[in-house]
């Protein structure tokens, strides 16, 4: 495999994953994806730059900012 391709792999977020999803601390949309894993498989990890916050997303939250239980 290539670096580019790897780098691209890695650097690729699933379409399920929000660009700027409102930061956990202040609300602010100001927010850029990081990483795609965080502490634990089903959060990604965001950067506000807002508050200067780092935070986890969950992927399997709901628009209502609900975990879904139904899995
Ligand atoms: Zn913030």
């Amino acid at each position: 495999m290539s670096r580019a391709k790897l780098k691209d792999l890695i650097e690729t977020k699933p379409p399920e994953v929000p660009d700027h999803p409102p930061c956990a601390f202040c609300g602010s949309e100001k927010t850029e994806f990081i990483a795609l894993f965080g502490q634990f498989l089903l959060v990604s990890q965001y950067y506000c730059h807002n508050c200067h916050s780092a935070f986890e997303w969950c992927k399997w939250q709901d628009e209502g900012g609900n975990v879904k239980r139904n899995a």
